[in-house]
């Protein structure tokens, strides 16, 4: 099972001459817990100690290796897709059967005992969507897969789309049974489950008849746009568009009405949608065309933009420091003294927000989608 990380040897060597350090900067676990260990440069080095046997995988090993948000910036700094390597090793240690922290163990249990990675009943996930009067459609031409995270625990979220969706004439349907994407569980290396969820998604999708789908999370847009053809060895049978990129283009097409807002505003990058989607300009062009709204850059934006904190399991298996990595990527929000703190996935606003909260900071965070829902006339 180790023969699968061999082809990252070559990295690890390299790494292991070269040593520079240099994506430990703005890695959050390394930013957090401030050992070598946690950055790529440490994961790197328990890879190549792996695969010449002065290392085994166990549960010390496990918790290093674990302790990875997946945001890719050490893939930027270093030059090397470390962030890949370091997923496949959690794909690794899941197989050989050792317990990732339980934390992101509880993930995967979730995600297999209840269909999602919060342990919510799902019936309850499936009366939503059956509420909603696009479930009743028989054929659109956008299918809205609505995420787990917007449905157990950002549901205005959906009413905020939902708006804007049906102001700008949006011909959409909804599936009337909810189904993790899997990318909670993927994340977290169970790869068997992913397989699962992704089985289960195309079956539903190729019941609807569905080709096109419509998502609003940057876990499931990553999901079915890369991950899935990757779980299924397969080319994807459908085309995932992110709701930002439809708005920028309801917006080119002149179809949303939106009255004015006297706001600065600064947008944070969800790491799987901008450095593992490359989809940066769509929602700033979203936010500037918002008449009387002011865009401003943090610091750290586009491919180099910090992460929130919350991905790769890391906030059900490090809540603190996933809370305070997130806080540490609000005081940067604030320092350009915008009043709203803008982004494009629920994940990542949920934990902004809990990251603000945690240091009492007034700035407004919204998604981009809730701030339009209030402006479309
Ligand atoms: S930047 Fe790359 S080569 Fe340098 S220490 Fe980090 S992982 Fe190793
Ligand atoms: S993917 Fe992100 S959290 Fe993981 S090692 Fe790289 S920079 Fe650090």
């Amino acid at each position: 099972m180790i023969d699968r990380l061999e082809k990252y040897e070559d990295w690890a060597r390299a790494c292991m001459h070269v040593r520079c350090g240099f994506c430990r900067e703005n890695c959050p676990a390394y930013s957090q817990m401030q050992l070598d260990s946690y950055a790529a440069k440490g994961k790197m080095t328990i890879l190549y100690h792996l695969l010449r046997g002065r290392l085994q995988l166990d549960e010390t090993i496990a918790e290093r290796v674990f302790a990875c948000t997946s945001c890719g910036l050490c893939d930027v700094a270093c030059g090397y897709n470390q962030s890949e390597a370091i997923h496949e090793m959690k794909a690794v240690l899941c197989k050989q059967g050792v317990a990732p922290p339980e934390g992101y163990r509880k993930i995967s249990t979730s995600t297999r005992e209840s269909g999602n990675p919060y342990s919510a009943n799902s019936a309850e996930g499936d009366t939503v969507l059956q509420s909603l009067s696009e479930s009743k459609l028989s054929s659109a031409d956008y299918t809205l897969f609505l995420g787990c995270t917007q449905i157990y625990r950002e549901s205005e979220e959906i009413d905020s789309l939902l708006k804007i969706l049906r102001a700008a004439g949006v011909s959409f349907r909804i599936p009337n049974e909810q189904i993790c994407c899997g990318s909670p569980a993927y994340r977290v290396g169970d790869e068997f489950q992913a397989f699962e969820q992704a089985k289960r998604i195309t079956t539903l999708f190729e019941s609807m008849q569905s080709d096109k789908i419509l998502v609003s999370c940057a876990g499931c847009y990553r999901m079915f746009s890369n991950d899935f053809k990757l779980l299924m060895n397969d080319e994807s049978r459908f085309k995932t568009t992110h709701t930002i990129e439809l708005l920028q283009e309801l917006i080119k097409q002149k179809r949303l009405k939106i009255s004015p807002l006297n706001a600065t505003i600064t947008y944070h990058d969800p790491c799987h949608l901008g450095r593992h989607s490359g989809l940066y300009d769509a929602p700033r062009q979203v936010l500037s065309s918002i008449p009387g709204v002011r865009l401003v850059e943090m610091e750290w934006n586009r491919k180099f933009a910090k992460c929130c904190g919350a991905g790769g399991g890391f906030r059900a298996g490090k809540v603190e420091d996933s809370i305070a990595i997130a806080a540490n990527r609000v005081q940067e929000a604030k320092a350009t003294e915008a009043s709203i703190l803008a982004t494009a996935c629920p994940f990542c606003l949920r934990n902004l927000r809990d990251g603000a909260a945690s240091i009492d900071s007034k700035i407004k965070i919204e998604s981009v989608e809730s701030i339009l829902a209030k402006l479309v006339l």
